[in-house]
């Protein structure tokens, strides 16, 4: 299975990476990519349909969030086309941004609610995927204006200081400005080091319009600028402010840092065969193919009792665990250190106490490369009981572990 997760990631995955920069792919085509990548996961074919142990959702989520790390194709997508929103609102040059500007206009039409039935496909759907249907104005609620001079940034139209553009908290005056399409920049002048402000009316102000221009001003004046620097956008998902793909992903799939799973981010550091890690993912997530999960799904089982002791129903708390066999095992493991501990039997929280107090936390964490290998080797030791009709050998999952770690 970790062959396919690689070949998932880089072949996959990487295939339609030209056209999802580009264009926004319809949801049969996800669908079909997803459907795709699902059934090379799990190994299916026409004619052996196996299970997806694990929903799609989670196996996209970051490893360190319990997941595999798998893109999800339609996040992406978007997070892919939403940089040309940053790169229009960013960089200054180039003739793709002419060419842009001159069909569509600014980027600050891709903030309108609605934009004309006429325009492009392609620049319906930028406007699109800068407003997703879950997470609502997702880049403009990441992004942060940083002002420099107000070169860039409208003093009217565009949200810059308090929670709304002027042009909508003081409607009055914006009729009646001569610069409604004007820059802050046009609006005023340094003198010395101090920014004056020279709004131009088209009219004398009557008296209450008087009262709402020096609410105004003590509003304006509020914000400072830095001479001698240009406006700017600040991507609030990452600690350098520039707009990645990566980010935007994350953002989109409600990742974000400090959500991350103590269990699995240590599981993924253990320096083991990426195969051992992803058994240990199935475990820790309780999606092996054990008998009671394969009941519920409707299996036809001989029995469901433990190939081990022939006991107890066969669950992964119990076969791996609390097991008699399986507790043999554990106990070679504690002689071995010279410890003596009580093994708790959920997975998660067994894997957790398994650590030595005189060891510090990197060398804990290869130490948890033990545990790995004797999960594992009890898996394997239980399907050739199963399928070998072979004897149940407790020193045998000791010693192969041993050499497995
Ligand atoms: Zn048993």
């Amino acid at each position: 299975m970790i062959s396919r997760v690689c070949l998932i990631k880089s072949v996959i995955s990487a295939l339609p990476l030209y056209y999802l920069s580009f264009f926004k792919a319809p949801k049969c085509v996800y669908d079909e990519l997803k459907k795709i990548q699902r059934n090379f996961l799990w190994g299916w074919s026409i004619e052996d349909r196996k299970i997806a142990w694990v929903r799609w959702e989670n196996i996209c989520k970051p490893k360190e969030e319990g997941g595999l790390g798998i893109r999800e194709i339609r996040n992406f997508n978007i997070a892919l086309l939403a940089k040309w929103k940053w790169r229009l609102g960013m960089e200054d040059k180039g003739l793709w941004r002419e060419v842009l500007e001159s069909k569509y206009g600014s980027w600050r039409n891709l903030n309108e609610i609605v934009i004309p039935k006429s325009t492009s496909r392609w620049w319906k759907d930028i406007h699109k995927v800068c407003r997703s249907s879950t997470q609502g104005a997702w880049f403009e609620n990441c992004k942060d204006r940083v002002i420099g001079e107000g070169d860039k940034v409208l003093f009217w139209e565009d949200l810059w200081v308090g929670d709304a553009p002027l042009s909508s908290r003081f409607h009055r005056l914006y009729l009646i400005s001569e610069s409604k399409q004007s820059p802050i920049a046009r609006v005023g002048h340094w003198v010395d080091n101090t920014w004056v402000w020279e709004l131009v009316w088209r009219r004398q102000r009557l008296v209450w319009e008087q009262v709402m221009e020096a609410q105004l001003y003590q509003l304006i004046n509020s914000c400072t600028f830095r001479k001698g620097n240009l406006d700017t956008w600040s991507w609030k998902e990452t600690a350098e402010g520039a707009y990645t793909v990566r980010s935007a992903y994350m953002k989109l799939m409600g990742s974000s840092e400090g959500e991350s799973d103590k269990v699995f981010t240590e599981l993924w550091s253990i320096r083991v065969i990426p195969k051992a890690q992803l058994f240990g993912w199935r475990l820790l997530l309780d999606k092996l193919p054990i008998k009671d999960k394969l009941s519920v799904k409707g299996f036809q089982l001989q029995h469901s009792l433990c190939e081990f002791c022939l006991d107890c129903e066969e669950s992964a708390s119990h076969l791996f665990f609390s097991c008699a066999m399986s507790q043999k095992v554990w106990k070679m493991c504690d002689s071995w250190i010279g410890v003596s501990s009580v093994h708790h039997n959920q997975a998660r929280i067994h894997f957790q106490h398994f650590h030595m107090s005189s060891l510090n936390t990197r060398q804990n964490t290869m130490w948890k490369g033990m545990w790995l290998a004797i999960v594992g080797e009890i898996w394997r030791h239980r399907n050739e009981v199963i399928f070998k009709q072979k004897k149940v050998d407790t020193e045998e999952i000791f010693s192969l572990a041993q050499v497995n770690a």
